[in-house]
């Protein structure tokens, strides 16, 4: 089975400054340092560490051919990454202070330009069965979704970062749905903080998802649809948090590998032991600094399992 995401990705400038920028000011920064990032390049990292084999499509600008070249190095499939010679890349301008707080500026760029021609090619590549994965950072999620469906291919959906577009999206065609606290709540319209009284209300939303809804440091809570109820919260594991950032994203990388699984065996234990390498991998993620080089592999993650 293979996983196609059609996913963004971003350059991130962070800048350290000693306060956030104020109209009309001028402020140096102290440091600069360039990352590459995207919720959608992230996935797709965490899914290739996880084992799976993963094609990434989208586009990128010309000052993203750097990242290009990391892409491939990790083992994904680029046929369907192409480069736009006009517009940039998407990317943020991070500011971060002292005391670790941050202010992001958003530009899609590149994210914004995939066509229909573009992600149908991409959905043709695959056969009946495979997997879809997208995230709320770039266009087309309508399309996509009705598009991969017609072909007979599983759908993934993480709504992050969450707008108020998703409201419109056709999400009973959505096959797995993985949000965070804040994307329930907007999903839902609901100031409702009981992750079972979310899980709940998600169920009444998408009758037939399987759904994950992930807690931070307090772990994940997860129902699968079908005839047999399944509902299980899974702890997080404990660690000394020094960077969050990727969290969910390494969580969504790995979490595809165990809803495959249960696809094709529907054996319960063999997909609660991915979930759980998946909830470790998370845990590892942030015990360190970055986006991409915080993302553990297999081989990592159950290294720290014995
Ligand atoms: P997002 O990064 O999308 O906001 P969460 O913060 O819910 O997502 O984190 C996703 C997953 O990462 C959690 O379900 C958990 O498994 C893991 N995680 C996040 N923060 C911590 C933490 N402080 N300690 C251990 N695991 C964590």
């Amino acid at each position: 089975m293979r996983l196609l995401n059609i996913g963004s990705i971003n350059i991130d400038y962070v800048y350290q400054v000693e306060h956030f920028l104020r109209a009309g000011e001028t402020l140096e920064a102290t440091r600069r340092d360039i990352f590459m990032g995207g919720k959608g390049l992230n996935q797709s990292v965490a899914a290739v560490r996880s084992g799976l084999n993963v094609n990434h499509a989208g586009v990128l600008g010309k000052d993203g051919l750097f990242i290009l070249d990391f892409i491939k190095s990790v083992g994904i499939d680029t046929r369907f990454l192409t480069v736009n010679d006009t517009v940039p890349s998407g990317h943020t301008v991070i500011q971060v202070t002292p005391d670790a707080e941050n202010a992001i500026l958003y530009f899609a760029g590149t994210n914004h330009l995939i066509t229909k021609e573009h992600l149908c090619r991409a959905l043709d590549d695959l056969t009946p069965g495979d997997w879809v994965l997208m995230q709320n950072e770039v266009n087309g999620v309508p399309d996509i979704l009705s598009e991969a469906k017609k072909r007979g291919l599983h759908t993934v959906f993480n709504p992050a970062p969450f707008s108020d577009e998703v409201l419109s999206y056709p999400l009973e065609l959505v096959d797995v749905l993985i949000v965070n606290e804040t994307e329930a709540e907007g999903i839902l319209q609901t100031q409702e903080k009981d992750p079972e009284v979310l899980l709940d209300k998600l169920r009444a939303r998408l009758l037939h998802a399987h759904l994950f809804l992930t807690l931070g440091s307090k772990g994940m809570i997860c129902e699968l649809s079908g005839p047999v109820p399944y509902r299980r919260l899974f702890p997080a594991y404990k660690v000394q948090a020094v960077d969050t950032t990727a969290a969910g994203d390494t969580f969504v990388g790995y979490a595809i590998g165990a809803v495959m699984t249960y696809f094709e065996h529907g054996r319960i234990e063999d997909f609660e032991k991915r979930i759980d390498e998946a909830m470790l991998a998370a845990a590892i993620c942030v015990t360190q600094a970055g986006a991409v080089p915080s993302i553990p592999d297999i081989k990592e993650v159950r290294k720290q399992k014995v």
